[in-house]
């Protein structure tokens, strides 16, 4: 089952059973990083001008996110403290997934706990309810089953298990490897527990590392993946300089503080003439799809970029652009036939010796497109409900002929005898016949 349909189901099971969806648990869970909050001017141009675009987050939490009026920069303003950050980086998360809580059958308990408390432990009726449920879902779902078949071709095509190396890490690997000498060596910030890193070591002959600082997460990517990270942050100047052909930045730089410290940090780590990759969602295509207030903006992405901000930021940190693009990544699994939804940008840059003259966007424009990817929104959203009305109309057409079907005669009423008179009638007609 799709990551996000799982969510989906295991909220629905929630919601029937307890009253609270997902999104309640995320709050919570996220709702104490409001306690320690500070203002900040925009990082990319420095300015502390701008304009109020947004009074939540898609938790329901109250923030407020600004419009650079100078450069056009999306960001959280005032928003979390460092330390708050931190511990809430450090503190959180479950499994594969540095921070998030895992959502799905197995976890419902867990994600209880996170939301009343440790004490918590669900009653045998509520474990009956949750069992029926599963049941019942995953017997009825036919992508169950396709989820297995997918793991099983992914071992047979690579040879390691979708585990040890994800579609999407491939994905990058296939789009970046002819700007990578074979053997060179690459490095990813927020490597997690080093997925991104396996194509480039396996299949490039690359060595790989990174900087990660959740505990769990290294010791898991040494364990798993013979691959050794460095636990902690990246301004730590221990770490290597002029020294890597490539540096990974996958979607993690909204989650940054210092978004452009941290892409001078790329550049420091970087050979001259080194690649840089960044990957993030398109905060303003993506509000096209989902609403920007009600599934954009989010307490744990202090910076939210467009193609134009995000290209701005990567020359000011001194890096030439080579290609950049938004792209949709449904593509990248082939089984995935959701309709396409342009909305990641991808950036590959070369680092520069010399200053690189930045293509500084225009404020009104970025504000503009925001309000109409809104608006775009707004249409979608009404498209959708009239689909469902007339798909719901159709339904209830069908259901009506259906049970008209049922109560008239299915066909022509037969001989109504019992079987065993049948068979002696039969068996008389074969003694006549003799
Ligand atoms: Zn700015």
């Amino acid at each position: 089952m799709r990551r996000r349909k799982r969510a989906k189901r295991v909220s629905d099971f929630l919601r029937r059973q307890y009253g609270i969806g997902w999104k309640d648990i995320s709050a919570k869970l996220r709702s104490r990083l409001l306690e320690d909050m500070e203002t900040v001017p925009c990082n990319l141009c420095g300015e502390t001008s701008s304009i109020e675009v947004a009074r939540k987050d898609k938790f329901g939490l109250a923030l407020t996110t600004v419009v650079c009026t100078n450069c056009g920069l999306l960001y959280l303003n005032p928003r979390p403290t460092a330390a708050s950050y931190r511990s809430f980086y450090e503190g959180g998360g479950t499994g594969d997934s540095v921070y998030h809580r895992r959502i799905d059958f197995d976890h419902v308990e867990d994600l209880l706990k996170t939301y009343y408390g440790d004490d918590f432990a669900m009653d045998a009726e509520a474990k009956a309810a949750l069992a029926t449920y599963r049941e019942t879902i995953e017997a009825s779902n036919p992508e169950v089953q396709q989820e297995k078949l997918e793991v099983a071709e992914a071992k047979k095509e690579t040879g390691i298990s979708l585990v040890r190396m994800d579609y999407y890490a491939r994905h990058i690997y296939d789009l970046l490897k002819d700007h990578v000498p074979r053997g060179g060596r690459v490095f990813e910030p927020g490597a997690s527990w080093g997925k991104m890193l396996m194509p480039w070591k396996v299949l490039h002959d690359c060595e790989v590392s990174g900087v990660e600082p959740k505990a769990e997460a290294v010791r898991v990517a040494k364990e798993r993946l013979g691959i050794e990270l460095f636990q902690g942050f990246a301004d730590d100047p221990s770490l290597p300089a002029d020294a890597c052909d490539l540096v990974i930045n996958t979607r993690t730089i909204n989650h940054m503080l210092d978004p452009l410290g941290d892409l001078r940090h790329a550049w420091r780590w970087l050979k001259d003439g080194g690649i840089l990759f960044v990957d993030i969602q398109d905060a303003i295509k993506e509000a096209g799809y989902e609403g920007f207030e009600r599934n954009v903006v989010e307490i744990d992405h202090p910076y939210m970029f467009s193609l134009n901000t995000l290209t701005a930021m990567v020359q000011k940190a001194g890096f030439e652009i080579v290609e950049r693009d938004i792209a949709e990544l449904q593509s990248v699994r082939d089984w995935d036939d959701r309709p396409p939804e342009y909305k990641q940008i991808r950036i590959i840059a070369r680092k520069s010796g010399d200053p690189v003259a930045v293509d500084w966007p225009d404020p009104l424009r970025e504000l503009a497109a925001l309000v109409g990817s809104e608006l775009a929104y707004d249409e979608r959203l009404e498209a959708k409900c009239a689909a469902l009305r007339s798909r719901n109309a159709e339904w209830k057409t069908r259901y009506a002929e259906l049970k008209s079907r049922n109560r008239a005669p299915q066909h022509e009423q037969g001989d109504q005898t019992p079987v065993p008179a049948a068979i002696a009638k039969l068996k008389a007609r074969l003694s006549t016949a003799k």
